[in-house]
């Protein structure tokens, strides 16, 4: 019988679960806020320097989304726009958008909880980050408590639905496709 191997899971750290629940939390946030719920930590030397969560409503803003939100405070905190060994964290793979500003900001690392089989960018739907033409090198790892990750927006979308007191599903919202 072949080994089983998730190649995703190649290069976990004991910490990319401690730090995708914080990533989690973040999404909580945009929950709460009536928001898709995706957030993200940007986490460089083991300490947290940057928090996002999708604010795109709020912000009335379709780049307001966790990862870009995550990188600029990051940037901000430390000064320096270059995230050089910094590792993001993310509950949903960033969309090709993120990806470019994942490697404009040259951050290290990308770690993702759950797949975005819409408009993932790191693989899934298109791959911005393997090969990329700027040659910069990011680790990709996905799955990190994908089950968890999902859960959030299945759960998000569910209740948006119910409130809308709309039974059937059109086939326009997100949901659709998580
Ligand atoms: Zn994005």
């Amino acid at each position: 019988m072949d080994e089983v191997k998730d190649i995703s899971l190649e290069n976990v750290s004991a910490d990319d679960e401690r730090y995708m629940r914080m990533a989690l939390r973040e999404a909580e946030k945009a929950f709460d806020e009536g928001e898709i719920p995706i957030g993200c930590v940007v986490v460089k030397d083991g300490v947290v320097i940057g928090r996002g969560h999708n604010q795109v409503e709020m912000l009335k803003d379709s780049t307001a989304h966790a990862e870009i939100l995550a990188i600029g405070t990051a940037s901000a905190k430390i000064e320096n726009w270059r995230l050089d060994g910094a590792t993001l964290y993310v509950t949903l793979e960033p969309c090709p958008m993120c990806a470019g500003a994942i490697l404009n900001g040259r951050l290290t690392r990308v770690v993702y909880g759950s797949p975005d089989t819409r408009f993932g960018g790191c693989g899934t739907t298109v791959d911005v980050i393997t090969g990329n033409a700027l040659k910069r090198e990011v680790r990709v790892t996905g799955g990190i408590l994908a089950d968890e990750c999902l859960g959030l927006l299945k759960a998000f979308f569910q209740k948006m639905r119910l409130e809308k007191g709309d039974s059937g599903n059109k086939g326009v919202e997100p949901s659709a496709q998580l």
